[in-house]
């Protein structure tokens, strides 16, 4: 597998000035596939200082937006040539199964055509202010972009950052997470030779705890888009208040998936699966909550253990496998924690609970389902980040949203009903960024086109669609005298 080491700075990879590099090993089986260069103080100055220029000297944004989406459209060819290659070394730094990273390296291509044909139809408006007055309002690229993205969507997340921000004119400095940096510098790649400008999109690998707050308080950066844990995004937000940055978080979640006795409990359990233990249970939007009502608790129970004893896990570059191992040693060792603490406070070990036989050599977990679960219990309110459902009851209506609302978090959730009206009262009555009903697909699954995001502390403004498109942007209001 052949794939770039060094920092992307101002259109050359380069080594990080002070030497600093640093292993990145793969979940399979542990070993080392890469040393990366460690970007240190030195490299973010020269990325931004490389950003600020391409974004100042004003080629960038000040081209027709219909010809800097030609340019994104041959980022998404150069993505979709490079898919094969792309999905393997997401999958095999990564741990994601080989048919999702085949998914979301296509999903990536789409993203970035979306915003090709998007940003030359997304204008500002004329204010009716009498005859005397030309009022109107322009969008202006926010500026200098710092993208921060998680280990458990390397290469997605990398595109709904970058595409947005690209289209709308900014300049942009990618610090992808240290576990699998390897696919954002791919796509440096492929964005040079697509010939997008020196300087425009800049990549840095390196310990995000460390420069995190040198980004957050950059006098050369204007804004950040950060996607990781709730608590890093909170502090990278109050150190970036000084300088009123603006920033978007797509935090972390605690998903409810309701499911109410007249729904097909047959097609709700098998989703339940998909929902909660896709990705190994490591997505933001994971269903990890499963609220029944008391009258199809038991059946549905035995319905999700049996699908999910259906589940194949194993090696994810194995096509017919459904779930691979977790990021790191690391991550294995904390979801395994929370499930002791799970069993501790009372659940009911329905499934899994260890590392699935035979795959001790790697991060593998068994998906684990707990019932009998409270929703104080740690392991309803804490994102666990691994294949780790809570089932408990619930007896109304009323209560079910109740106890769906009693999380820190709001970024997704799913309502299983067959009465339409319940379903509509339901989906607005919680407190989320985004509901699916009688489907386990949350916006993105199908692409691009709807926003993406949470609240409470869920996050704080939207990926994809046009909203995003907003957020990279500032609005200028003019206003013309027309009076001699
Ligand atoms: P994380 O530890 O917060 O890391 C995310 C990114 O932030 C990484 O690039 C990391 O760098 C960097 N980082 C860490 N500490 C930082 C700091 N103090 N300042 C600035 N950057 C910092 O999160 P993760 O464990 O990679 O990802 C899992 C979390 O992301 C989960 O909570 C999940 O729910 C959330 N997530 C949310 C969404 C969404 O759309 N809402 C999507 C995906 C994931 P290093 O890798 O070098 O530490």
């Amino acid at each position: 597998m052949s794939f770039p080491t060094d920092l992307l700075i101002d259109g050359r990879f380069v080594p990080a000035a002070a030497g600093a590099r640093f292993a990145v090993t793969s979940p399979l089986d542990f070993s080392t596939l890469a040393e990366v260069a460690a970007a240190g103080r030195a490299d973010l100055d020269l990325a931004v200082a490389a950003a600020r220029r391409a974004f100042d000297a004003g080629a960038w944004s000040g081209m027709m937006p219909f010809a800097r989406g030609k340019l994104l459209r041959r980022i998404a060819e150069g993505i979709r040539a490079a898919g094969q290659r792309l999905a393997e070394v997401e999958t095999t730094s990564g741990g994601k199964t080989i048919a999702n990273s085949l998914n979301e390296v296509e999903s990536a291509a789409n993203v970035f055509e979306y915003y090709a044909g998007a940003m030359d139809k997304f204008y500002g408006d004329t204010i009716p202010m009498g005859s005397s007055v030309l009022d109107f309002t322009l969008r202006e690229p926010v500026g200098v972009v710092a993208a921060i993205t998680p280990w458990n969507f390397p290469f997605l997340a990398a595109a709904w950052k970058v595409a947005p921000a690209l289209a709308a004119g900014c300049t942009v400095v990618l610090k992808p997470a240290s576990h699998t940096p390897l696919t954002a510098l791919m796509l440096g790649e492929i964005a040079l030779a697509a010939g997008v400008p020196a300087g425009v999109l800049n990549i840095l690998p390196g310990p995000g705890a460390a420069r995190g707050e040198a980004i957050a308080r950059h006098p050369g950066i204007d804004k950040i888009s950060f996607t990781g844990s709730t608590a890093a995004g909170a502090l990278l937000s109050r150190q970036a208040a000084d300088g009123i940055k603006r920033v978007t978080l797509e935090l972390g979640g605690k998903s409810p998936n309701l499911v109410f006795a007249d729904a097909d409990i047959g097609k709700a359990a098998a989703q339940a699966v998909k929902a909660g233990f896709g990705n190994a249970g490591q997505s933001c939007s994971a269903r990890t909550r499963v609220l029944v009502e008391r009258g199809a608790h038991d059946a549905f129970l035995e319905a999700f253990a049996a699908a999910t004893a259906q589940a194949r896990v194993g090696d994810p570059r194995d096509p017919a496998t459904e779930i691979g191992p977790l990021v790191s040693r690391a991550q294995r060792d904390t979801v395994h924690g929370y499930v002791e603490s799970g069993i501790a406070e009372g659940c009911r070990l329905v499934a899994g609970g260890a590392p699935p036989a035979g795959l001790g050599g790697g991060a593998y977990y068994a998906p684990t389902i707990l019932a009998g679960a409270r929703n104080a219990m740690r392991v309803a309110q804490e994102e666990i980040f691994g294949p780790v459902v809570v089932v408990m009851p619930f007896a109304t209506e009323a209560e079910a949203v109740a106890l769906a609302n009693d999380s820190p978090y709001g970024l997704n959730a799913s309502v299983w009903t067959r009465d339409t009206g319940r379903a509509l009262r339901v989906a607005r009555a919680i407190r989320s960024g985004m509901v699916s009903v009688n489907s386990h697909g949350s916006a993105s699954r199908y692409g691009f086109m709807a926003p993406f995001g949470g609240v409470k502390q869920s996050g704080i403004g939207r990926e994809l669609g046009m909203d995003a498109l907003s957020l990279y942007t500032d609005v200028k209001n003019v206003f013309v005298d027309l009076e001699d």
